[in-house]
């Protein structure tokens, strides 16, 4: 049986992460057994086998309201590491742009321009649009939750054109969930979170390096730096109970490793099969096995000259959704321009030809800039994390464990998790925090790790519950 640093921390993506950071900002040292070689999860690189190039899995974005997140990258010295954009274009399929930027009114106004700007609808449809957004968010969430996104669009005089022209377009990206398997409080979350309750909350940071960068090595020289152990290729296989504690665990080359506290980090139907692997007792746990799973496809393009000068674009009415120039550094003359395409919720994709898949998102960017139709697509890949996200589908919370698990020194922790948050990097890493404190508090230390919302201001606070 090998002896550990006092808390073990079972899966080095965000959220693990997070907690090692926290832990060891309080001066608990901690162990991370990651099963991969890299850390990050599933936000990271891999290597493309064809050329030996470095690919993000998925370009990855923050927005200016994931205030833990920004933290995190502060504390880990990696925050200068993301370009933040102060406005968003949209493309229709006519090719005219709206740009959306915050006006100088306070929040929730500050947006209301580029909303009423929104040329792909007509002017009552975004008449009915502002009536939907306004009636969402004067609904308290607890009113909300449960209720099917695409149902209470209906009720609320949404048309198809309004879903496709809006709520698809914004919503869709960031669940990453179709409009009919949303829970509308997260529907209601993401607007209000993004855009209703303070002027820089919807603005989006885009990382300027690999996720394996940000995640991996500076997360990992960091974390080094304070003394926390790093294993990669350990994976865990068992947890061992013994008076209703966890006594050790064990990897999957047999070592045994004695833990105090254990945070395990991983996604819910890898914990599903450890608790199973580990004959613990689950009729107390919420059932792990009906959270659901979403995909993700992106697609990376390689083309002879760029396409545009734009660092990112939101594509409407196409299979694409967002583009994200990933040329905009520095190039030399002759290099293939890159850029990737994301797909949210992209099920249609799954049992699509792939080529196929490339080829129209390739169509969709020459038309897109018509005085690059003469581009020739050098090389296309397309990627889809079959299990990107878990669903925000009606009822979810109730499926969703708090970080204290029934099994004292056992914390759970990953965007799925209790966090309000639906799965992004700023779930992740504020159930990293919320597991750290509850460890640190079974050590008699009260501390605060979370991080507070970015401030609602007045008119928000009198106008919407928060
Ligand atoms: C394609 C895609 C696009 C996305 N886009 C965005 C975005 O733009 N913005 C955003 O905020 N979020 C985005 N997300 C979501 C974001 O990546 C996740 O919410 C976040 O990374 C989850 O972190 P986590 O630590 O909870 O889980 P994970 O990243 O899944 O980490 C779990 C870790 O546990 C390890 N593990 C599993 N089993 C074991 C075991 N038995 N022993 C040891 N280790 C184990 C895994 O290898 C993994 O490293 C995207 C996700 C995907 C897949």
């Amino acid at each position: 049986m090998s002896t550990s640093p006092p808390v073990v921390i079972i899966g080095g993506g965000l959220a693990g992460l997070a907690a090692a950071v926290g832990l060891s900002s309080r001066g608990v040292t901690c162990r991370v057994l990651e099963s991969r070689q890299k850390l990050g999860g599933r936000a990271s690189s891999f290597i493309d086998p064809t050329n030996g190039e470095e690919l993000d899995n998925c370009q990855h974005v923050s927005m200016g309201c994931c205030t833990n997140f920004a933290h995190f990258m502060q504390t880990i010295g990696a925050e200068r590491l993301f370009r933040r954009e102060k406005s968003l274009t949209f493309l229709g399929t006519t090719g005219h742009a709206t740009v959306m930027k915050a006006a100088p009114l306070p929040a929730p106004l500050h947006l209301f321009p580029s909303m009423a700007s929104l040329h792909w609808l007509s002017l009552s449809e975004r008449m009915r649009l502002l009536y939907g957004l306004s009636s969402l968010l004067r609904t308290s969430s607890s009113r909300l939750r449960g209720v099917r996104l695409s149902d209470w669009l209906t009720q609320h005089y949404q048309t198809p054109r309004i879903c496709s022209g809006f709520w698809h377009l914004v919503l869709v990206s960031a669940l990453s969930e179709s409009l009919d398997r949303i829970d509308t409080s997260y529907a209601r979350k993401v607007l209000l979170d993004g855009f209703a309750r303070n002027r820089t909350g919807w603005e989006v940071l885009v990382p300027t390096e690999s996720l394996t960068r940000l995640n991996d090595e500076i997360a990992s020289d960091f974390l080094s730096g304070r003394g926390v152990v790093i294993d990669r290729s350990a994976p865990i296989e068992k947890l061992t109970l013994e008076q209703q504690l966890i006594s050790h665990i064990t990897t999957r080359s047999g070592e045994e490793i004695l833990a105090e506290d254990v945070i395990v980090a991983i996604p819910p139907y890898r914990l599903n099969s450890l608790l199973d692997a580990s004959g613990i007792d689950q009729t107390c746990w919420p059932d792990l096995s009906q959270i659901e799973t979403a995909p993700i496809a992106s697609v990376h393009l390689w083309f002879d000259r760029p396409l545009t000068s734009m660092p990112n674009a939101v594509l409407v009415d196409r299979v694409s959704q967002w583009m994200f120039n990933r040329s905009t550094g520095e190039t030399e003359p002759g290099d293939p321009w890159y850029c990737q395409v994301v797909i949210s919720a992209s099920r249609d994709i799954e049992s699509a030809d792939q080529n196929a898949i490339v080829n129209q998102v390739a169509d969709e960017l020459r038309q897109t800039w018509p005085e690059a139709r003469d581009a020739q697509l050098l090389r296309g890949r397309l990627v889809i994390e079959r299990r990107a996200v878990f669903s925000v589908t009606p009822g979810i919370d109730q499926l969703r464990p708090t970080q204290q698990s029934p099994i004292g020194n056992l914390q759970l922790a990953g965007d799925w998790t209790q966090t309000g948050w639906p799965a992004t990097m700023e779930g992740a890493v504020r159930s990293g925090y919320l597991a750290a404190e509850n460890v640190l508090r079974r050590r008699g230390v009260e501390a605060t790790l979370l991080q507070p919302d970015l401030p609602s201001v007045w008119l928000s606070r009198l106008a919407f519950p928060q």
